[in-house]
């Protein structure tokens, strides 16, 4: 039904592990090149065999840092390099470090809007010419529910920085219009990552309760609703967000989970 993606340059941030990694395993089976980019080496190895003994498309890897402009552009260059072109970005690296306001520093703060915010804007700059030449250029962000919908405590400013990635792609879906890219987000809720196992059980469990589907969801999730928006036939859909939560954000108090 939709047309395959086989072929197409994909670059997954993050790509090494946790969400990341499962939108590249799922961008793979559909038959795409994908770069996996994340600082560490010797993970990036690990996830690029891992989704290449079962991919149909071919998997390669950069190690980079996206807080630095620098960072960023080598990731363009390497997609370019391997695969002669790119197709869709999925700016996915992202850190959730917890800190309660009254404790937050200048530098966490700092460290937050490199990774999330400016990570997510230089990306998308680095990639932006070889998105154009393609003719049909996808950028799929991953934000969260955690601050364009929700709040929780010790994480104001991780909520800020994916609020501030929502702002941006708003903007920068009407300034890419014309040129045939398209850019959306999908929010997850809770998603069980190497990430999210840190926070842990304590943690796990509250949301878990929280959650009208009783689970956390599960790194594919993410992964197909990206694939979806690099689609060509939601060529038509920007500057919009996919939640997906297992029906996270709905309960109007706890009350409404009493009973499920
Ligand atoms: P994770 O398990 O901690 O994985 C993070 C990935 O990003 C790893 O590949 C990591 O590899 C990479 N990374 C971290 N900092 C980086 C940097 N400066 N430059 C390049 N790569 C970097 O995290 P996750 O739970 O999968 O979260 C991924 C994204 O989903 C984030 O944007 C997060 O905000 C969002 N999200 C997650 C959840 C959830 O429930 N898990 C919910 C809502 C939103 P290296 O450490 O080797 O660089």
């Amino acid at each position: 039904m939709f047309t395959p993606l086989e072929g197409r340059s994909v670059i997954v941030t993050g790509g090494s592990y946790g969400i990341g990694k499962g939108i590249a395993r799922v961008f793979a089976r559909a038959g795409a090149n994908v770069l996996l980019a994340a600082r560490d080496e010797t993970r990036l190895a690990e996830a690029a065999h891992d989704i290449g003994a079962e991919g149909k498309g071919r998997v390669a890897t950069v190690a980079a840092n996206v807080a630095h402009v620098a960072g960023c552009r080598r990731i363009a260059e390497a997609a370019v390099a391997e695969f002669g072109g790119i197709d869709v970005l999925c700016a996915n690296a992202g850190i959730y470090p917890k800190t309660s306001l009254a404790d937050l520093t200048e530098d966490e703060v700092d460290e937050v809007f490199a990774v999330n915010v400016k990570g997510t804007m230089f990306m998308l700059q680095a990639c932006l010419p070889a998105l154009e030449a393609g003719g049909h250029g996808r950028v799929v962000l991953t934000s969260s529910i955690t601050g364009p919908i929700t709040g929780d405590p010790g994480w104001s400013h991780y909520g800020a920085s994916k609020a501030a990635q929502l702002g941006f792609l708003r903007t920068a879906a009407i300034e890419l219009a014309p040129r045939r890219i398209t850019v959306n987000a999908v929010l997850p809720g809770n998603i069980a990552t190497e990430g999210l196992a840190d926070l842990g059980d304590d943690y796990r469990k509250g949301m878990e309760a929280a959650i009208p589907q009783r689970r956390l969801g599960e790194v594919a999730d993410i992964g197909y609703a990206a694939l979806f928006l690099a689609t060509d036939e939601a060529g038509y859909i920007t500057g919009q967000t996919i939640v997906v939560d297992g029906g996270q954000v709905l309960p109007e108090s706890t009350a409404a989970l009493e009973g499920l």
